[in-house]
């Protein structure tokens, strides 16, 4: 689509907009030039087992690396991404870039497993599944190395739908997450039914458990329900060591956050203490 602009008259490309907020398009088509150039980034933030604190997989975590503006945080510019189709072109480099990375990291002998945040548009699409398992094929890594991060509104907009989906990359083996598990709207009986592995509960829960009792009771909960359902529970926003050993305690089985490790550039990733390491693959 085409519109001209309002200041200078020019003709230019606008991107398709799904709603009538107020979206930057100045910095969304220059967010879409800047992905076709090549000028966003992945940093890599460990998730640690709660026990041994061995790392046990990372989250992909998107920047924009602005040519003017420097190094540009997805709350900058991905709200006005997931209101346009840019973010299905977005979702698509990060998988592939996440899943090289994985790839790279396997050769160089460090075997972790990466998650990617999917936006609720991209499930919504008929090609997602097909789109993922192309690019597990092509960077020859195994689906298991794979989970999918999701929000409750992602799983309760089209729900059949995504759960379809979800069903279909679990059945090759991918993992799914529930991300800032207890921010949204899902009902808890709705939780059996979906096709998931694993919650996260939400920082805002996390950095309130030492001053409010009503907090940390929520975690408790949200564990003992995981734990029923046979779900992996990960907390994220751990901030401090006396809350990653709380944590721990109450039976969280991965932990995350600024407390641990902060989001990092890839190459600093295999350098850090409690990495595991696999056998190198011959050339
Ligand atoms: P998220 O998926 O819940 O990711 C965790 C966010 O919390 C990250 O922020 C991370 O840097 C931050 N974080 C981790 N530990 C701590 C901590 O201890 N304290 C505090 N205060 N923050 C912590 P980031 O990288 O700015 O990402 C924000 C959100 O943007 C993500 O939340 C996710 O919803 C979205 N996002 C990031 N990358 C992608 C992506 O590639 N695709 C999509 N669709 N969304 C993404
Ligand atoms: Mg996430
Ligand atoms: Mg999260
Ligand atoms: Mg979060």
């Amino acid at each position: 689509r085409r519109a001209k602009h309002e200041r200078t008259g020019v003709v230019e490309w606008t991107p398709k907009l799904d709603t009538n907020q107020r979206v930057d398009l100045r910095q969304l088509t220059e967010l879409r030039t800047g992905l076709r150039s090549g000028h966003l980034r992945l940093h890599y933030q460990p998730l640690h087992d709660a026990g041994s604190r061995v790392v046990h997989g990372v989250e992909a975590l998107v920047r924009w690396q602005h040519p003017q503006r420097g190094l540009l945080p997805p709350g900058v510019f991905l709200p006005d991404a997931e209101r346009s189709d840019v973010i299905l072109e977005l979702t698509d480099w990060v998988l592939a870039e996440a899943l090289r990375q994985a790839a790279a990291w396997h050769a160089r002998g460090c075997h972790l497993p990466v998650s990617v945040n999917l936006p609720p548009a991209y499930l919504a699409q008929d090609r997602a599944v097909g789109t993922i398992l192309t690019l597990l094929d092509l960077e020859q890594v195994p689906a298991t190395m794979l989970t999918v991060e999701i929000t409750e509104t992602a799983v309760l907009t089209n729900q059949e739908q995504v759960a379809a989906q979800l069903a279909q990359l679990r059945a090759r083996g991918i993992r799914v997450a529930i991300d800032d598990f207890g921010t949204g709207y899902t009902s808890l009986g709705l939780l059996p039914q979906l096709p998931i592995d694993e919650l996260k509960i939400d920082r805002s829960f996390v950095i309130r458990m030492h001053d409010s009792p009503a907090h940390a009771t929520i975690i408790d909960s949200v564990i003992a329900i995981a734990k029923a359902l046979g779900l992996t529970v990960v907390a994220e926003g751990v901030e401090d060591e006396p809350t990653a050993r709380d944590l721990a305690t109450a039976g969280v089985d991965l932990l995350q956050g600024f407390g641990l490790n902060r989001p990092q550039p890839p190459d600093v990733i295999p350098t850090l203490p409690g990495i595991p390491t696999a056998p190198l693959t011959p050339a």
